[in-house]
This record gives C-alpha cells, sequence and structure tokens, in this order.
C-alpha cells in the first residue's frame, strides 16, 4: 500500500518559538494519525534538531529538510550536506521546489546530483516538480513534467526510487490562493505515474506516492485526497496554522 503523506513545508517562516507552539498543537490535534499516513514536518534548518526532540515517539511523524548540497562536502560557507542531515537522523529533504530552481537557479543537473546525495545518505528525498503558467497555457504541462522527472529523478535506479516520493507542484497554483482542480491533478498524478511506469515498471510506479502542492487548504484537502492517484499533499501557508494543516491531516486519514 502507498504511504499517504501531509507535508508541510514553513519555508522561511516562524520564529523558533512560533515553530514549536505550532508543532505542540499539532502532536495534541493530530493523535489519530496511523498507518499508512505519515506527517512531514519541512522547517528550517536550524529547527531541526529541537522539531526532531518534540516529535520523538510520535512514530507517523518524520522531519524533512527543506534542501542540501549537491556535493558532499567542502568549502561551501553556508551550505548544508546531505551527510549532515544523515548523521542527524533526518529521514527527508525536499529537492527541486519551485523556489530553488527559480530564486537559486538550481539546474537540472544539480538536482539530480542532489537526489543522489540523499539516496547515499539513506535520506528519502520529496522531488518537486511541475510546469509554469505558460506552459499550462499552451497545453505543454505532460512534456514539461516528463522532462523534469527525466532530466534529474531518472539518475536513480529502480531501488533508490523506491526510496523517492514526488510532489507535483504547478507553479500558477503555489502561494496564488488558486488550486488545480481535482481533475488538474489527478490527471497530472495519473500522467507522472505513467512516465515512471515506462521506465521503471508498473510496481514500482504503483509503490510511488505522489503528493499534490499548491494552495492546499482545508476547504479543498477532501477533493484532492478523493483522486485516486493523489497520495497526499505538500502545503506551504495553511501548514503554518495548526488548525488548517490539521484538518488536511485528518482529511487525509480518512480518505
Ligand atoms: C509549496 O510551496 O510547496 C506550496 C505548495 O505552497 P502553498 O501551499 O502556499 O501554495
Amino acid at each position: 500500500m502507498r504511504k499517504k503523506i501531509a507535508a508541510a513545508n514553513w519555508k522561511m517562516n516562524l520564529t523558533f518559538q512560533e515553530g514549536m507552539e505550532l508543532v505542540n498543537a499539532l502532536l495534541t490535534a493530530t493523535k489519530a494519525v496511523q498507518e499508512p499516513c505519515r506527517v512531514i514536518l519541512s522547517v528550517p534548518f536550524p529547527y531541526l534538531s529541537s522539531v526532531s526532540a518534540l516529535v520523538k515517539g510520535h512514530q507517523w511523524y518524520a522531519l524533512a529538510a527543506q534542501n542540501c548540497h549537491h556535493l558532499k562536502s567542502g568549502a561551501y560557507t553556508g551550505e548544508v550536506s546531505a551527510a549532515m542531515l544523515s548523521s542527524m537522523q533526518i529521514p527527508y529533504c525536499l529537492i527541486g521546489h519551485s523556489e530553488r530552481r527559480e530564486y537559486n537557479a538550481e539546474t537540472t543537473t544539480q538536482l539530480a546530483e542532489k537526489l543522489m546525495r540523499c539516496v547515499e545518505e539513506q535520506i528519502q528525498p520529496i522531488f518537486c516538480c511541475g510546469e509554469p503558467l505558460a506552459i499550462r497555457d499552451k497545453g505543454e504541462q505532460n512534456e514539461y513534467v516528463a522532462r523534469q522527472l527525466a532530466e534529474s529523478l531518472f539518475v536513480l535506479d529502480a531501488d533508490q526510487l523506491s526510496q523517492a516520493v514526488v510532489a507535483y507542484e504547478p507553479i500558477w497554483a503555489i502561494g496564488t490562493g488558486r488550486t488545480a482542480t481535482s481533475e488538474q491533478a489527478q490527471a497530472m498524478h495519473h500522467h507522472i505515474r505513467a512516465v515512471v511506469a515506462a521506465q521503471y515498471g508498473e510496481k514500482v510506479a504503483g509503490q510511488l506516492s505522489i503528493l499534490y502542492g499548491g494552495s492546499v487548504k482545508a476547504s479543498n484537502a477532501d477533493e484532492l485526497f478523493a483522486c485516486p492517484d493523489v497520495d497526499g499533499a505538500l502545503v506551504g501557508g495553511a501548514s503554518l496554522s495548526d488548525t488548517e494543516f490539521t484538518a488536511i491531516v485528518r482529511s487525509l486519514c480518512k480518505a
């Protein structure tokens, strides 16, 4: 059975105190999370250790870093390696979020290297993909996303891919309040699974969790999670509110 995942992406938001209060509120409100559901908190690097201590003993909670460097180690001031995350037992890492592709000019080759660094360190990558509005308007989203997968994700072999999660995040829906319709989300998730199946076979594709991201909130979560190929969500803005994110986690667990 595929894992169902509600992943929060705090980005560069919340003070340390606000973050700890939010985690405590979530842990109190989401006691009913159980297999096959997972809650993953992608928090800023300096908070990883403290959030890790808070979620210890909550077996369906896990942490993600929001990025790692594409090289193993070296003179790269301010950067964080996959090996460092691994040495702190951080189980997941976001790779290729559209904000990092855009603002940090991350290339598809670097993303492929980051994916390799993660799997070498037994970190499960959450690989983000998704098209800009101009591509959607031209109806070329399927080819665009297939190319993103081929250029980066497919550096992994089948065993390594089985450790990965994919997050489909249409750029026009991130932080805009404009969510993809459930039909658009389902069509793209089905397409991603077919592209993965063509590369790795039906079995591997059938076990891959594919999350939807882009203005997910309590009010649209039920509809999205009812789609057969949507295995959860990567949530930005709404993950900063304990009530909104709790409602999303509850939607996922009952879906
Ligand atoms: C994100 O950045 O991963 C995201 C999906 O943001 P939002 O939920 O705010 O659209």
